[in-house]
């Protein structure tokens, strides 16, 4: 039955129900609206758990790796000290205090190192004068992201005994094998001196040939005399000297040395030094010496015949200076270069065999060495390497000409 009563209220019914059908669609929708929030609610702290489960563990990766760092620090034997940009010391281990003697933490690593630590003849090698002058390796890098510095700190003071003692031995063992030798090498000589002084005491001897055997017995002593000479010098080992010298300045002296006998014999001698400015730290007077008895072994090698030619030839790389002496002679068998470096080894008659010997001494006594190569007839070449000191200065140009301003000079001398 339609309900009675007047239209309006009627109306009004019907506006009600509209109205809480409308009520009723809207909470529907923000039922549904809330319901979808809470998924994403969820969602959203599901990852935010995975992302802090993450960054948790990252963070005990990272406390692990500290401690683990940490650890390494204080139990190294080696000091360390970290640099800031300005080169103020951020953190040193304990090995860094007890090898320097001193906390260096908050201290300038420059300033430092310039009141407490002497350098030597080795590069990347000090002394510690008020510590017993005990030995330090030292080297840094560079850290790239903080511009900043790691020094690393080897107390070598043991290591430096023990080589040089090691050096001591090998040079008394090579003495005592020089020893045996240098009797046999005397003898020769002075038994050849002996017989013509013999015959200088007869009275009835002939001016002519009196004076034949006097110059025989000079020349027998001369020869004794360049022995023994060679002999003292490979005994004293020719002790470094702390002198900078830079490589350019060498091969000038060279050239003005060695230039001169090679044109006597006929040889050509072409120099190249492109060692720009590096320099070595050591004993200028052994070095040359041991260059120079290079040049001439080449210079024998070459022998009297035309077309000699040898080649001198410095440069600079890793670390190392090199001077190769190059020559076109007779060149050297494998047996002959296995026997090179020792005492008292020579195919010359006039050789003492010792110059060799007394060249790589001298290379090996100032951190180098000497290496050859050649092969029979085709002549050879002997480089002698030395540590660049790492106070390479700059140099004037050398005696010689050099090419349009470059820091090299070449030169070709047909003498
Ligand atoms: P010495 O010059 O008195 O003989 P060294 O020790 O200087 O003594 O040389 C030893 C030997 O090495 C020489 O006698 C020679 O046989 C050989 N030798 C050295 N340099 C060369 C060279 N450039 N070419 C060929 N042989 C060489």
């Amino acid at each position: 039955m339609e309900p009675q009563g007047n239209p309006a209220q009627h109306r009004e019914a019907g506006r009600l129900a509209e109205a809480f059908r409308i009520f009723n669609q809207a909470s529907e929708e923000l039922a549904g609206a809330y319901t979808s929030l809470q998924e994403q609610v969820a969602g959203l702290t599901a990852e935010l758990a995975m992302a802090n489960g993450r960054l948790k563990r990252e963070y005990e990766e990272k406390a692990a790796l500290t401690e683990r760092l940490s650890l390494l620090l204080d139990t190294l034997p080696a000091g360390v000290a970290v640099l800031d940009a300005m080169g103020r010391v951020e953190q040193a281990n304990p090995a860094a205090a007890a090898i320097l003697g001193a906390n260096v933490e908050g201290r300038v690593w420059d300033e430092f190192a310039d009141s407490c630590l002497e350098a030597t003849s080795t590069p990347g090698e000090a002394e510690m004068p008020r510590r017993g002058r005990r030995r330090v390796a030292v080297t840094e890098t560079r850290l790239v992201s903080s511009g900043g510095r790691i020094v690393l700190i080897h107390d070598i003071t043991e290591a430096h005994r023990m080589k040089t003692q090691a050096a001591r031995s090998e040079r008394l063992a090579a003495m005592g094998e020089m020893a045996a030798g240098l009797a046999h090498q005397l003898r020769t000589p002075l038994a050849a001196a002996l017989l013509y002084a013999g015959a200088l005491e007869n009275p009835a001897l002939p001016q002519k040939e009196r004076a034949r055997c006097g110059s025989k017995v000079m020349e027998r002593l001369r020869h004794l005399e360049r022995l023994i000479r060679d002999m003292l010098t490979f005994a004293r080992g020719e002790a470094t000297g702390g002198e900078t010298i830079p490589v350019s300045a060498l091969v000038a002296e060279l050239v003005q040395v060695f230039e001169p006998l090679a044109r006597v014999r006929g040889a050509s001698f072409t120099v190249s030094d492109e060692s720009r400015n590096a320099a070595a730290s050591g004993n200028r007077k052994a070095l040359a010496g041991a260059l120079t008895n290079l040049l001439e072994n080449a210079l024998d090698a070459c022998g009297a015949s035309a077309g000699g030619h040898i080649e001198l030839r410095a440069e600079a790389r890793e670390g190392m200076a090199r001077f190769l002496v190059r020559d076109n002679g007779r060149g050297m068998d494998a047996a002959t270069q296995a026997r090179l470096f020792e005492p008292f080894f020579t195919t010359r008659a006039e050789g003492t065999g010792l110059g060799l010997a007394i060249a790589r001494g001298v290379a090996r006594a100032h951190g180098g060495g000497i290496e050859v190569e050649s092969v029979p007839g085709g002549g050879a070449t002997f480089t002698l390497a030395l540590p660049v000191c790492a106070a390479a200065v700059s140099l004037p140009p050398g005696p010689f000409p050099t090419s349009s301003g470059e820091e090299r000079c070449d030169r070709v001398a047909i003498l």
